[in-house]
């Protein structure tokens, strides 16, 4: 299950932040705008898209 998250506050641009279960992602853009890349999420923390600044979060650290 993918949960996509977007969120707008002043003066910033909105942010896509999509919460996985596991730490390895891939990204192709929202609209597959980019070619496929993989990440991986660090302990704790967020991977960000390089292409599309997309950012991918540990569903469980969200939880907390
Ligand atoms: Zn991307």
């Amino acid at each position: 299950m993918v949960l996509t998250v977007q969120s707008t506050q002043e003066n910033k641009t909105p942010e896509t932040i999509i919460y996985v279960d596991s730490n390895r992602v891939k990204c192709s853009g929202e609209n597959n705008d980019h070619p496929l890349v993989y990440y991986t999420i660090p302990e704790g923390g967020e991977a960000i898209c390089g292409y599309c600044d997309i950012k991918f979060r540990k569903k469980d650290e969200w939880q907390k």
